[in-house]
């Protein structure tokens, strides 16, 4: 992803949508310093393109099968900036700022539960969660500082490994779940191949920023494929940022449609203007993640 169609997004939504100025300040230093952070990732080698295959094909995800290694000093540092920017910029409840103010965040990632956090990230979060243990901060307070301070060393182990599946048919990995890294998918964008065609959906991963294909018609969280449970929620007023809901499972993820959207579309940038939509959503009871999700990749 090229920093310009980042920085032309994030100016076309400013211009559009002013009361997203603030989520927008934050989220651009956000990616400002994960970007920064990125140059302290470890170099990476992933297998090779046949090995690559059979994992896929075996539904095996491709951190899995070579682990990145995450550099233990460089990542507590991350995670220290990612919560100064959230207490400086995300528009938080007092208590929380108080809480990460107070808290020794470092201190509470081990060696040891970072060294297992890509065999499992719940499992990880849970342990600095617990370590910590002030009610001030939350467990999805704690994942989502967590994990964005993951992304930077990620990113490129990600490309890599992606790079090593070549042409590989992403149809045939048929999940919601990354096959990077096995995250669920946090946002998908349609890309436009003409009337003809209809556009291609392809889903984005919020912990390594991989991509991959997915079917149009289905629902990413359980599998269904039937129609009568999926559903578009949009404001007609903006045709290309939409909800895709599923009454099977309650699941949702937010898809945006590039041909309605006058600009490149960047996954986590759309993902800022889909939030108000998400809102809606929830009022509605669905979940990001719906009430059953499809078997996990390991
Ligand atoms: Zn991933
Ligand atoms: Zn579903």
């Amino acid at each position: 992803m090229s920093n310009l169609a980042r920085t032309k997004a994030i100016k076309h939504h400013r211009d559009e949508r002013p009361d997203l100025d603030q989520q927008m300040t934050f989220f651009e230093a956000l990616w400002d310093a994960q970007d920064e952070i990125a140059v302290q990732a470890a170099a990476y080698t992933p297998a090779d393109g046949d090995a690559t295959t059979r994992a896929l094909d075996a539904n095996q995800t491709l951190f899995s099968l070579v682990t990145p290694t995450v550099p233990a000093g460089a990542y507590r540092d991350a995670v220290k900036k990612v919560a100064d920017l959230m207490v400086e910029h995300a528009g938080l409840p007092d208590d929380q700022i108080a809480g990460l103010k107070d808290a020794d965040l470092a201190a509470a990632i081990t060696d040891e539960a970072l060294a297992e956090a890509l065999d499992g990230f719940d499992v990880f979060i849970q342990a600095v969660v617990t370590k910590l243990d002030d009610e001030r901060l939350t467990s999805p307070l704690l994942a989502y500082i967590l994990q964005e301070a993951m992304v930077p060393f990620l990113r490129e182990p990600a490309t890599a490994a992606m790079a090593a599946a070549g042409k590989y048919d992403w149809m045939n990995w048929s999940s919601g779940l990354c096959p990077i890294c096995g995250t669920p998918a946090s946002s998908a964008i349609v890309l436009d191949e003409g009337e003809l065609q209809g556009g291609r959906r392809w889903l984005s991963c919020p912990t390594c920023r991989a991509k991959w294909e997915y079917a149009r018609l289905r629902c990413v969280r359980c599998g269904s494929r039937d129609m009568k449970d999926l559903e578009y929620l949009y404001d007609e007023s903006d045709p290309g940022h939409k909800i895709h809901t599923c009454k099977k499972c309650h699941g949702y993820l937010p898809v945006a449609f590039e041909k309605d959207l006058k600009i490149i579309g960047i996954p986590e940038v759309e993902e800022v203007v889909m939030v108000r939509l998400e809102t809606v959503a929830a009022e509605r009871g669905f979940t990001p993640l719906g009430d059953e999700t499809a078997e996990r990749p390991n």
